[in-house]
């Protein structure tokens, strides 16, 4: 009992450490601010749909589930800061970083984490990560709340893109909490459901168009517009989409939308499907191999 008791509390730490912190009051104010804007551009009507409503509880939900899997994630942090420190990498002298101005070090600060995020982001992209990150594209009604739909497990694979940024730079601290509140207000920002572009500044900082096409349920889209703040990180990298408006559905084929068991479940499942499928394959071509063998050995 004492130690339920010790968990719940624990739990409760956690989510008032993380409600105090600055990005999450910046974040709440501009959720708020959304929900009214959206209201009165209904004619202060709640006519959401029903999948939508379901789609934001579902969201909550996840969100919450998440943050009771933190002591997983703390620990699997941990881990990787601890194979991170084995390998040696000499970091940059934080020493370095002491001339420069506050304003540049903010700017230095989103954008290597972009070009990490980036990296991770790709990689999430393919066969055996993609079931990690598939939580993230479930939605089928995108809105300011999905920033928060990820699976705790894609938070343990974004800390090792973090660990570079924290420990290999040697930044200040100063400078990364200023970014990360940048970051925290325009994740939620790039996910409202706008036909924002930025114009001629569309390559330097990522708008609701751009990164709803990334959310497209259309083949063509399929891995694009990755990057997180700059899409100009997708231009270099040849990952870069632009259809104009997006009226595309979207989602992602084959996983759930809105059913948070399935969706928590979800990695696990895909994971056993391409093991499976993986071995299947292995023990066809063995047999082939052998059948190549005999038939040789049967002709001499
Ligand atoms: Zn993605
Ligand atoms: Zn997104």
């Amino acid at each position: 009992m004492d130690e339920i008791v010790a968990f719940l509390a624990g739990r409760l730490a956690a989510w008032q450490a993380l409600m105090v912190k600055p990005e999450t009051r910046a974040v709440l104010a501009l959720l708020a601010a959304l929900v009214v804007v959206d209201l009165w551009r209904r004619g202060w009507r709640m006519s959401w749909s029903r999948r939508a409503i379901r789609g934001v509880a579902a969201t909550v939900a996840i969100f919450h589930l998440n943050l009771l899997c933190l002591p997983l994630v703390w620990i699997c942090a941990a881990l990787i800061d601890e194979a991170y420190a084995a390998l040696g990498v000499p970091s940059i002298d934080p020493a370095f970083w002491s001339a420069w101005p506050a304003w540049a070090l903010v700017v230095v600060a989103l954008v290597s984490h972009d070009f990490a995020n980036y990296w991770s982001h790709r990689l999430m992209h393919m066969r055996w990560l993609w079931p990690v990150h598939a939580i993230h594209h479930s939605d089928p009604d995108v809105n300011g709340l999905s920033a928060y739909r990820v699976h705790a497990l894609e938070t343990v694979v974004m800390w090792g893109s973090y660990t570079f940024l924290l420990t290999w730079m040697g930044l200040p601290a100063d400078a990364i909490g200023i970014g990360a509140i940048f970051l925290a207000l325009h994740i939620v920002y790039v996910h409202v459901d706008v036909d924002w572009d930025h114009g001629p500044f569309r390559m330097w900082l990522a708008s609701p168009r751009f990164h709803r096409w990334h959310h497209a349920d259309v083949k063509a889209a399929y891995g694009k517009n990755l990057a997180g703040m700059f899409p100009v990180f997708d231009r270099l990298f040849g990952t870069y989409y632009e259809a104009g408006r997006c009226d595309a559905p979207l989602g992602a084929p084959g996983v759930p939308a809105n059913d948070v068991v399935k969706l928590m479940l979800f990695p696990f499942a895909e994971w056993t499907r391409l093991t499976r499928e993986a071995l299947a394959r292995g023990a066809a071509r063995s047999a082939a191999v052998l059948q190549r063998i005999s038939g040789r050995a049967a002709a001499r």
